[in-house]
């Protein structure tokens, strides 16, 4: 079954192309990401498994326009690997929220649309444009089924202590409020490729997962359940991000609202998208530049870069005492996998602990596969993952796919 997977970042589409012979047998037919959505130079890269990569730098204000790029780049005489858009047989999207309407993957249908609609509110930067990517790919494919993957499901099992916030009981039971987490397909994925490379078993294990990208979330897993997670009610919760701030006072946000006079809409605005490392910066969402600008002397770039660390610490270290230990912590996603002096220093401040990173390891990791990256003798197995959201949707696409067919 040909799957194309389409996972639409805050600032980048990730897709892939998978013909899945069964759950685990599989060809990847070509891959790609557009990358910095919204920014000034933003681009697509496709790469076509058996052909030539080809990087296409264009200008890609938004969603819209990055997926009809990608649906180009699939069909394309060149570099394209279908003859035609009818060879694919589902699409399965990534939907960032989707509350306690879903606790598993779903066909897409009006209802389902209109729910997700509903779960905008919770996901400002993600669920619209993981709309657009269904809607983009429903104009192109009318008769394909498309699936939809929730990053919330796998935190349906945090306890109500963990999930709920001291506010007044009605508003959980009027608005939904609580803590719903996001990037579960990818904190699940890669917490159970882990505990298989470091040799754990998964039904007895105490798992940390670090998803740090341009979203960042870290996780606590119990027995391959998740317990606990530093997103809540949308993604804006927990530590700094690339355009979100992260755990702030919430008495701040009443607070510029009054003194510069803005709407919920535009202090929501500015919470989710000119905030973290672009606010505190004031140059760039992305942590490459922010590496660049630190080398030249920039303060607030070396500010940025101290508070990644910082919080990521402070959260690995309070998730280790709520789990009473941890036997492996898992480092994921685009700053995960790429920066080994992050690791390193999340590492050195687990040293009490008896962490010992194997440093070659951990610098030889950096953009390429599973690896462990703890010596031999430490006491906690840190490992780095590529996370794999993409081969997790399909499977549940086809499984979805499949089991209508019967
Ligand atoms: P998202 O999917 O949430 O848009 P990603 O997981 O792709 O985000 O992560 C984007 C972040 O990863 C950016 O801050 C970027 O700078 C960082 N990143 C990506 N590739 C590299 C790299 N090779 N070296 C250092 N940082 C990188």
């Amino acid at each position: 079954m040909i799957i194309l997977v389409i996972n639409c970042g805050s600032s980048s589409i990730k897709y892939q192309l998978l013909d899945m012979k069964n759950e685990e047998v599989y060809d990847l037919m070509a891959k790609g990401l557009v990358e910095k959505i919204g920014l000034p130079d933003s681009s697509l890269t496709h790469k076509p498994t058996g052909k030539t990569p080809v990087t296409i730098s264009a200008a890609i204000p938004d969603h819209k326009v990055g997926m009809k790029l990608v649906m180009d780049a699939l069909i394309d005489p060149e570099h394209g690997v279908l003859k035609s858009f009818e060879d694919i047989e589902a699409v399965g999207h990534r939907v960032v929220q989707g509350a306690d309407f879903f606790s598993g993957s779903a066909l897409v249908n009006d209802d389902v649309i209109k729910k997700i609609e509903i779960c905008s509110d919770f996901a400002p930067l993600h669920n619209p444009s993981n709309l657009l990517g269904i809607h983009a790919v429903s104009q192109v494919l009318p008769k394909v089924p498309q699936v939809v993957v929730f990053d919330t499901a796998f935190h349906q099992t945090m306890l109500p202590y963990a999930y709920m916030y001291a506010l007044p009981w009605e508003y959980y039971e009027k608005y939904r409020i609580r803590r719903y987490g996001a990037h579960g397909t990818s904190h699940e994925y890669v917490s159970r490729r882990g505990a298989k490379l470091a040799g754990l078993d998964i039904e007895n294990s105490k798992i940390i997962t670090c998803h740090l990208g341009n979203g960042s979330s870290i996780t606590a897993i119990k027995d391959g359940k998740c317990v606990d997670t530093t997103m809540g009610f949308t993604p804006l919760e927990g530590m700094i991000m690339g355009t979100r701030c992260g755990n702030i006072d919430a008495s701040i946000v009443p607070y510029i609202m009054k003194k510069e006079n803005l709407t919920p809409d535009q202090m929501t605005e500015i919470m989710n998208k000119k905030s973290g490392f672009l606010g505190l910066s004031g140059k760039s969402s992305d942590l490459r530049d922010m590496n660049a600008a630190a080398l030249e002397g920039d303060k607030r770039a070396k500010i940025v870069l101290k508070k990644l660390t910082y919080d990521t610490i402070k959260n690995v270290g309070g998730f280790v005492a709520e789990l009473n230990g941890v036997d492996l912590i898992v480092f994921t996603a685009g700053i995960g996998e790429n920066n080994a002096r992050l690791r390193r220093r999340i590492c050195e401040n687990l040293s009490y602990l008896g962490v010992k990173l194997d440093e070659e390891a951990n610098v030889n990791a950096s953009g390429g596969g599973e690896t462990i990256i703890s010596a031999p003798d430490s006491s906690i197995k840190v490992a780095m993952i590529p996370t794999n959201e993409e081969l997790a949707i399909a499977r549940d696409t086809m499984r979805l796919v499949c089991e209508t067919e019967d």
